[in-house]
Protein backbone atom coordinates (compact mmCIF):
# COMPACT_ATOMS: atom_id res chain seq x y z
CA UNK A 1 0.00 0.00 0.00
CA UNK A 2 1.10 3.49 -0.41
CA UNK A 3 0.89 6.08 1.75
CA UNK A 4 -1.83 8.11 0.39
CA UNK A 5 -3.67 4.62 0.81
CA UNK A 6 -2.78 4.04 4.02
CA UNK A 7 -3.74 7.45 5.09
CA UNK A 8 -6.81 7.57 3.50
CA UNK A 9 -7.70 4.05 5.16
CA UNK A 10 -6.86 5.05 8.32
CA UNK A 11 -8.79 8.50 7.99
CA UNK A 12 -11.80 6.46 7.54
CA UNK A 13 -11.47 4.15 10.14
CA UNK A 14 -10.98 7.14 12.67
CA UNK A 15 -14.18 8.96 11.36
CA UNK A 16 -16.07 5.60 11.71
CA UNK A 17 -14.38 5.20 15.44
CA UNK A 18 -15.47 8.98 15.99
CA UNK A 19 -18.81 8.16 14.54
CA UNK A 20 -19.12 4.67 16.47
CA UNK A 21 -17.92 6.30 19.77
CA UNK A 22 -20.25 9.11 19.52
CA UNK A 23 -23.15 6.53 19.16
CA UNK A 24 -22.51 4.90 21.93
CA UNK A 25 -22.01 8.56 24.14
CA UNK A 26 -25.60 9.26 22.79
CA UNK A 27 -27.02 5.58 23.69
CA UNK A 28 -25.51 5.88 27.40
CA UNK A 29 -25.87 9.21 27.86
CA UNK A 30 -28.82 10.93 25.82
CA UNK A 31 -28.86 14.07 25.02
CA UNK A 32 -31.62 15.88 27.19
CA UNK A 33 -33.56 18.71 26.76
CA UNK A 34 -33.01 21.60 29.63
CA UNK A 35 -36.20 22.08 30.40
CA UNK A 36 -38.21 18.95 30.59
CA UNK A 37 -35.45 16.43 30.55
CA UNK A 38 -36.79 14.49 27.72
CA UNK A 39 -33.87 12.94 25.08
CA UNK A 40 -33.54 15.26 22.11
CA UNK A 41 -31.31 14.69 19.23
CA UNK A 42 -28.25 16.59 19.97
CA UNK A 43 -28.03 18.96 17.20
CA UNK A 44 -31.55 20.41 18.56
CA UNK A 45 -29.63 23.17 20.24
CA UNK A 46 -30.04 22.13 23.54
CA UNK A 47 -34.32 22.05 23.98
CA UNK A 48 -36.46 19.91 22.71
CA UNK A 49 -38.72 20.93 20.01
CA UNK A 50 -42.17 21.27 21.94
CA UNK A 51 -39.66 23.29 24.56
CA UNK A 52 -38.59 25.54 21.93
CA UNK A 53 -42.21 25.88 20.75
CA UNK A 54 -43.57 26.54 24.36
CA UNK A 55 -40.98 29.18 24.95
CA UNK A 56 -41.75 31.01 21.41
CA UNK A 57 -45.21 31.48 22.33
CA UNK A 58 -44.36 33.16 26.11
CA UNK A 59 -42.01 35.59 24.00
CA UNK A 60 -42.74 39.13 22.06
CA UNK A 61 -46.49 40.30 21.90
CA UNK A 62 -47.37 44.17 22.14
CA UNK A 63 -46.69 45.52 25.34
CA UNK A 64 -46.93 48.75 27.32
CA UNK A 65 -43.76 50.73 27.69
CA UNK A 66 -45.17 51.96 31.27
CA UNK A 67 -45.21 48.73 32.95
CA UNK A 68 -44.96 45.61 30.55
CA UNK A 69 -47.87 44.40 30.98
CA UNK A 70 -49.30 42.66 27.70
CA UNK A 71 -51.93 44.70 25.42
CA UNK A 72 -53.25 45.27 22.37
CA UNK A 73 -51.35 47.71 20.42
CA UNK A 74 -55.07 49.74 19.97
CA UNK A 75 -54.88 49.77 23.78
CA UNK A 76 -51.79 51.63 24.42
CA UNK A 77 -52.01 55.72 24.31
CA UNK A 78 -48.61 57.46 24.25
CA UNK A 79 -47.06 54.31 25.14
CA UNK A 80 -48.72 53.56 27.90
CA UNK A 81 -52.25 51.08 28.96
CA UNK A 82 -55.21 52.41 30.86
CA UNK A 83 -53.87 50.71 33.69
CA UNK A 84 -50.89 52.85 34.44
CA UNK A 85 -51.63 55.64 32.13
CA UNK A 86 -52.63 58.00 35.66
CA UNK A 87 -49.59 57.13 37.39
CA UNK A 88 -46.67 58.99 37.52
CA UNK A 89 -43.70 58.19 35.03
CA UNK A 90 -41.45 56.70 36.81
CA UNK A 91 -39.48 54.60 34.12
CA UNK A 92 -38.23 56.25 30.74
CA UNK A 93 -38.92 53.22 28.87
CA UNK A 94 -39.73 49.51 29.55
CA UNK A 95 -38.83 46.61 27.34
CA UNK A 96 -39.76 42.77 27.93
CA UNK A 97 -38.93 39.57 26.68
CA UNK A 98 -42.33 37.68 26.94
CA UNK A 99 -44.71 36.83 29.92
CA UNK A 100 -44.09 34.92 32.70
CA UNK A 101 -45.76 31.21 31.68
CA UNK A 102 -45.67 28.53 30.54
CA UNK A 103 -42.01 27.71 28.91
CA UNK A 104 -40.44 30.69 29.61
CA UNK A 105 -41.68 30.49 33.66
CA UNK A 106 -40.15 26.98 34.10
CA UNK A 107 -36.94 28.19 32.26
CA UNK A 108 -36.70 31.25 35.23
CA UNK A 109 -38.04 29.58 38.15
CA UNK A 110 -35.13 26.51 36.73
CA UNK A 111 -32.74 29.11 36.85
CA UNK A 112 -33.71 30.35 40.58
CA UNK A 113 -34.45 27.86 42.61
CA UNK A 114 -33.38 24.71 41.08
CA UNK A 115 -29.68 26.26 40.08
CA UNK A 116 -30.44 25.77 36.25
CA UNK A 117 -27.83 28.47 34.91
CA UNK A 118 -26.99 27.09 31.77
CA UNK A 119 -30.65 27.91 30.81
CA UNK A 120 -29.37 30.99 30.47
CA UNK A 121 -27.87 30.61 27.24
CA UNK A 122 -30.76 29.95 25.71
CA UNK A 123 -32.89 32.94 27.80
CA UNK A 124 -29.76 35.44 26.88
CA UNK A 125 -30.05 35.88 23.53
CA UNK A 126 -34.06 36.35 23.50
CA UNK A 127 -33.57 39.34 26.16
CA UNK A 128 -30.58 41.16 24.63
CA UNK A 129 -32.88 40.55 20.97
CA UNK A 130 -35.89 42.54 23.49
CA UNK A 131 -33.42 45.00 24.45
CA UNK A 132 -31.99 46.17 21.51
CA UNK A 133 -35.39 46.38 20.06
CA UNK A 134 -36.62 48.60 22.92
CA UNK A 135 -35.57 51.71 21.76
CA UNK A 136 -33.24 52.83 24.40
CA UNK A 137 -30.19 50.85 24.55
CA UNK A 138 -28.26 53.11 22.56
CA UNK A 139 -29.35 55.48 25.07
CA UNK A 140 -27.77 53.55 27.96
CA UNK A 141 -24.70 54.11 29.93
CA UNK A 142 -25.05 51.64 32.53
CA UNK A 143 -26.70 48.08 32.99
CA UNK A 144 -28.13 48.16 36.86
CA UNK A 145 -29.08 44.61 38.10
CA UNK A 146 -31.62 44.74 40.95
CA UNK A 147 -29.39 43.71 43.68
CA UNK A 148 -30.13 40.53 46.25
CA UNK A 149 -29.66 40.90 49.80
CA UNK A 150 -26.04 39.98 50.74
CA UNK A 151 -27.77 36.96 52.70
CA UNK A 152 -29.82 35.86 49.55
CA UNK A 153 -26.95 36.18 47.70
CA UNK A 154 -24.80 33.98 49.07
CA UNK A 155 -27.80 31.21 49.86
CA UNK A 156 -28.28 31.11 46.01
CA UNK A 157 -25.05 31.82 45.08
CA UNK A 158 -25.60 34.08 42.16
CA UNK A 159 -28.01 36.89 41.53
CA UNK A 160 -29.68 35.99 38.19
CA UNK A 161 -30.22 39.80 37.17
CA UNK A 162 -26.78 40.20 37.26
CA UNK A 163 -25.76 37.28 35.06
CA UNK A 164 -28.59 38.06 32.39
CA UNK A 165 -27.15 42.18 32.37
CA UNK A 166 -24.15 40.49 31.07
CA UNK A 167 -26.31 39.13 27.73
CA UNK A 168 -26.94 42.62 27.38
CA UNK A 169 -23.99 44.30 27.91
CA UNK A 170 -22.08 45.33 24.23
CA UNK A 171 -19.45 47.68 23.83
CA UNK A 172 -19.26 51.09 26.30
CA UNK A 173 -21.83 49.25 28.36
CA UNK A 174 -20.97 48.72 31.69
CA UNK A 175 -22.68 46.90 34.63
CA UNK A 176 -22.86 48.55 38.03
CA UNK A 177 -23.05 47.07 40.99
CA UNK A 178 -23.72 50.52 43.33
CA UNK A 179 -27.19 49.89 43.59
CA UNK A 180 -27.75 47.95 46.86
CA UNK A 181 -30.28 46.24 49.09
CA UNK A 182 -30.21 47.58 52.11
CA UNK A 183 -32.55 46.01 54.16
CA UNK A 184 -33.41 41.78 53.65
CA UNK A 185 -36.90 41.68 52.81
CA UNK A 186 -39.04 38.33 52.07
CA UNK A 187 -39.57 37.68 48.62
CA UNK A 188 -42.37 39.70 46.85
CA UNK A 189 -44.43 36.95 45.51
CA UNK A 190 -45.36 35.52 49.28
CA UNK A 191 -46.96 39.08 49.20
CA UNK A 192 -50.95 38.98 48.90
CA UNK A 193 -51.64 42.37 47.84
CA UNK A 194 -50.07 45.33 45.47
CA UNK A 195 -50.08 47.31 48.99
CA UNK A 196 -48.21 44.72 50.87
CA UNK A 197 -45.24 44.65 47.96
CA UNK A 198 -44.66 48.50 47.72
CA UNK A 199 -44.59 48.55 51.65
CA UNK A 200 -42.05 45.37 51.32
CA UNK A 201 -39.40 47.16 49.33
CA UNK A 202 -39.73 50.44 50.37
CA UNK A 203 -36.33 52.20 51.86
CA UNK A 204 -34.82 48.56 51.09
CA UNK A 205 -32.26 49.91 48.42
CA UNK A 206 -29.71 52.52 48.18
CA UNK A 207 -26.72 53.62 46.43
CA UNK A 208 -22.92 53.07 47.60
CA UNK A 209 -20.77 56.33 48.17
CA UNK A 210 -18.78 57.13 45.45
CA UNK A 211 -21.42 55.75 42.86
CA UNK A 212 -21.45 56.82 39.22
CA UNK A 213 -25.28 57.42 38.33
CA UNK A 214 -25.42 61.86 38.22
CA UNK A 215 -26.39 62.40 35.01
CA UNK A 216 -26.63 59.13 33.71
CA UNK A 217 -29.12 56.91 31.78
CA UNK A 218 -29.34 53.59 33.60
CA UNK A 219 -31.13 50.60 32.59
CA UNK A 220 -32.60 48.25 35.49
CA UNK A 221 -32.02 44.41 34.55
CA UNK A 222 -34.29 41.99 36.35
CA UNK A 223 -35.39 38.37 35.53
CA UNK A 224 -39.57 38.98 36.65
CA UNK A 225 -41.43 41.84 37.20
CA UNK A 226 -45.41 41.02 38.94
CA UNK A 227 -46.49 44.12 40.65
CA UNK A 228 -43.87 46.37 39.49
CA UNK A 229 -43.37 47.61 43.31
CA UNK A 230 -38.84 46.43 43.21
CA UNK A 231 -38.60 48.10 40.13
CA UNK A 232 -40.62 51.46 41.02
CA UNK A 233 -38.10 51.44 44.21
CA UNK A 234 -35.15 51.04 42.35
CA UNK A 235 -36.12 53.59 39.89
CA UNK A 236 -37.03 56.10 42.51
CA UNK A 237 -33.54 55.45 44.48
CA UNK A 238 -31.12 56.04 41.42
CA UNK A 239 -33.87 59.50 40.52
CA UNK A 240 -32.28 60.53 43.67
CA UNK A 241 -29.24 60.08 43.30
CA UNK A 242 -29.23 62.22 39.99
CA UNK A 243 -30.13 59.74 37.16
CA UNK A 244 -30.74 61.74 34.02
CA UNK A 245 -33.00 58.33 33.04
CA UNK A 246 -34.40 54.93 34.24
CA UNK A 247 -35.02 52.07 31.67
CA UNK A 248 -36.38 48.77 32.75
CA UNK A 249 -35.32 45.53 30.68
CA UNK A 250 -37.09 42.72 32.66
CA UNK A 251 -37.26 38.56 30.93
CA UNK A 252 -41.21 38.50 31.89
CA UNK A 253 -43.77 40.19 33.32
CA UNK A 254 -46.33 38.54 35.39
CA UNK A 255 -49.76 39.49 33.67
CA UNK A 256 -53.09 40.14 35.36
CA UNK A 257 -51.18 42.53 37.87
CA UNK A 258 -50.17 46.23 37.51
ZN1 LIG B 1 -38.40 19.92 26.61
ZN1 LIG C 1 -49.12 49.94 31.61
Amino acid sequence: MNRAIVQSFLQTAGQQTKGLWHTACQFLWPAVCGVCLSAIEEDNGGLCRGCWQGLSETLGGDYCRGCGKGVSRYGIVQNRCGGCLEEEVIYDGFCRAGFYDGVLKQMLLGVKFRDKIELLDYLGPVFGQAFAAGGFAEKTDILVPVPLHWRRRIQRGFNQSFLLAQYLQNEGLRISEDLVRIRYTPHQWQMETDSQRRRNVMGAFAVRKGHHFEGKSVCLVDDITTSGATLRECSRVLKQAGAAAVYVAVVAVAEGTN
